[in-house]
């Protein structure tokens, strides 16, 4: 066990490096933050900020040594930097999970291998397999690069043999998946902590509903049977068990209209629709990453409260939102990451609207956002 007092780091400064440098400072622990940005969220906040790049074998190295244990919050930190650094300290997730939550083909294929359904998909490794690919798959469809794709980036639909060749193209040619565009019924994820000794613990699913590709809310709890909770919770367990995975992982599936569930991707890290716990559970998800990083005993759940969870993006910077008008809500908790920027689609900050029931929390979440100009 690493206990309050010893030095834990993240690899990347971004909000999710800060939201977990806050709960570990709350504990006790001293962090440190690699990311190249002077600015960065988690930086702004760290004990110690290393300033330099992901591969940087100095950086590592010193963070190897300033640190009792190292996480990462974002996947795709190179597998050579995270063992560089196990060889100095404790670093969870291990590389060989992360590895597979960066190609959309392992998480896909692990799925299936853990009796997860997945959307009919094809592999795309070079031109040469588009042909086969669109006859296995056809329209409508979804291209997904395998790699470095986020809120929608690196994916387009898909309604034509014309628009398959030329969006390939447009994506650089990189390996690929053509999956199946799904009637979704709706979306939800599966947020959990396992630490090294087996043990896991679930938050509350969360039912996620998207604009551009982009979280818009997390509403809580999620408007779907108990069966389906259990189903899922099933699934999104197997797969970190399977993994031997330590840390926090969140697992994103579809409903479908005939109510099955269908795995769609993960994401080894605490997520932007686990950022509903900060305010309405008995333990936040960053207080779980420390936890299971750290080798302790999970913490509790428990949901104190329904919640709706609302993203901020910097879209409705022009140049500041109306705080005043979000304030003067008790039921609503903002948390800003501290960016100086604010671009469109860029994520500044969420808040959190607490209330009685899930229908108040939904309508508290519309009265705000239209009080903020969010469409
Ligand atoms: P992803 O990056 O895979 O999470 O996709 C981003 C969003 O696109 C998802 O949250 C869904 O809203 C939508 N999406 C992704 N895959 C599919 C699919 N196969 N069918 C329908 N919608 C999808």
């Amino acid at each position: 066990m690493i206990l309050p007092g010893a030095t834990l780091g993240v690899l990347g400064g971004g909000q999710l490096g800060r939201m977990f440098t806050l709960a570990a400072t709350v504990m006790g622990y001293r962090v440190v933050v690699l990311d190249p940005d002077p600015l960065s969220p988690a930086g702004q906040l760290a004990d110690i900020h290393l300033r330099a790049d992901y591969r940087d074998a100095v950086a590592l190295l010193r963070m190897g040594e300033l640190c009792d244990a190292v996480t990462t919050e974002f996947e795709n930190v190179p597998a050579e930097s995270l063992e560089m650094l196990a060889r100095h300290c404790l670093v969870a997730p291990s590389p060989a999970a992360l590895a597979v939550a960066q190609d959309r083909l392992a998480e896909k294929t692990l799925a299936r291998e853990f009796g997860c359904a997945t959307a009919p998909y094809a592999n795309i490794e070079s031109a040469d397999d588009l042909a086969a690919a669109w006859s296995a798959v056809g329209a409508p469809a979804l291209l997904k690069t395998r790699r470095l794709g986020y809120d929608g980036k690196g994916q387009a639909r898909i309604d034509s043999l014309d628009a398959f060749v030329a969006t390939f193209a447009k994506f650089g040619s990189a390996p690929c998946l053509l999956e199946s565009f799904l009637p979704l019924e709706r979306e939800v994820s599966v947020v959990l902590a396992r630490n090294a000794q087996g043990e896991i613990a679930y938050f509350p699913l969360a039912e996620n509903r998207h604009r551009n590709g982009i979280l818009d809310v997390s509403i809580v709890p999620a408007r779907i049977p108990d069966t389906l909770v259990a189903q899922t919770r099933e699934m999104a367990g197997h797969i970190a068990a399977g993994l031997d995975y330590v840390g926090v992982l969140a697992v994103e599936f579809f409903v479908l209209a005939d109510g099955s569930v269908v795995f769609n991707e993960m994401a080894p890290r605490p997520h932007n629709s686990g950022h509903y716990t900060l305010d309405a559970c008995a333990s936040d998800q960053f207080e779980q990453q420390v936890r299971a990083l750290c080798g302790l005993p999970l913490g509790d759940t428990r949901l104190l409260s329904p919640v709706v969870m609302v993203n901020l993006l910097g879209d409705i910077w022009q140049p500041q939102p109306r705080w005043a008008e979000l304030l003067r809500h008790p039921g609503v908790k903002l948390h800003l990451y501290g960016k100086a920027e604010a671009r469109p689609g860029r994520k500044m900050g969420h808040y959190n609207c607490l209330a009685e029931s899930v229908e108040a929390a939904l309508e508290l979440a519309r009265t705000t956002r239209a009080a903020l100009g969010i469409g």
